[in-house]
């Protein structure tokens, strides 16, 4: 069966508009556990609160406080890698992992489990999941294949309108600031609310992520 026979029912406010569309973004208001969004023809929706993924367990060598929250918070990366994923899906899962809209900037670097480089220091959204920064380092770099009902999302979105620049990321991992540029910005999820660092502050959930990698139940 095709994997995407098998997706998550595709929700109610897609990532991307549609190629083609013309307008103003979306604009969506955040806070309380829901956001709400406003559509080309001034219709409110409510959105559930984007489900987080892509968090990892720490490495063993990092003794810290809080080291034992860590173990039994997030999966361990290395649970999830996948050679064999068919390397068209993981090529438009990666691109599409570079695309989100740039929310809660973290006050440090990530670093990627495997080779230790500077893996970015924000969160990406489409409005439906939200995600660090350098997920998309992790499947394309190394053969981290993604949860199927996030992989069936990703795959059903709208391809990625001709013209728009592919998104680049600098030596600690962060994506171009300036990415997409003023002619493609209106094809983002826009959000409005409280902002750190010039950026918006919006709330997860993270049990889905716990629950999908088998973390649910831990403390
Ligand atoms: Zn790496």
């Amino acid at each position: 069966m095709d994997r995407r026979d098998r997706a998550a029912p595709r929700q109610h406010v897609p990532a991307l508009r549609p190629a083609g569309a013309r307008g103003s973004a979306r604009r969506v208001r955040f806070g309380h556990g829901k956001l709400r969004a406003t559509n080309r023809d001034q219709q409110t929706v409510v959105m559930t609160t984007p489900r987080l993924l892509g968090y990892w367990r720490l490495r063993r060598r990092y003794i810290i406080s809080n080291f034992r929250y860590q173990m039994l918070q997030w999966p361990n990366v290395t649970w999830l890698v996948d050679p064999d994923w068919r390397e068209d899906e993981r090529r438009r899962v990666g691109d599409y992992l570079q695309r989100g809209t740039r929310v809660n900037q973290q006050g440090g670097l990530s670093e990627c489990r495997f080779c230790e480089r500077h893996n970015g220091s924000a969160e990406l959204t489409d409005g439906v999941y939200c995600w660090p920064e350098g997920l998309a380092h992790y499947v394309s770099e190394h053969d981290v294949r993604l949860p199927e009902e996030f992989v069936g999302h990703a795959l059903s979105q709208p391809p990625v309108p001709p013209g728009l620049p592919q998104p680049s990321f600098d030596e600690k991992g962060r994506r171009d600031r300036s990415w997409p540029g003023p002619s493609f910005a209106h094809l983002l999820l826009a959000l409005e609310g409280p902002c750190s660092d010039g950026f918006p502050v919006i709330r997860v959930d993270r049990s889905w992520w716990r629950q999908v990698t088998g973390m649910q139940g831990n403390a």
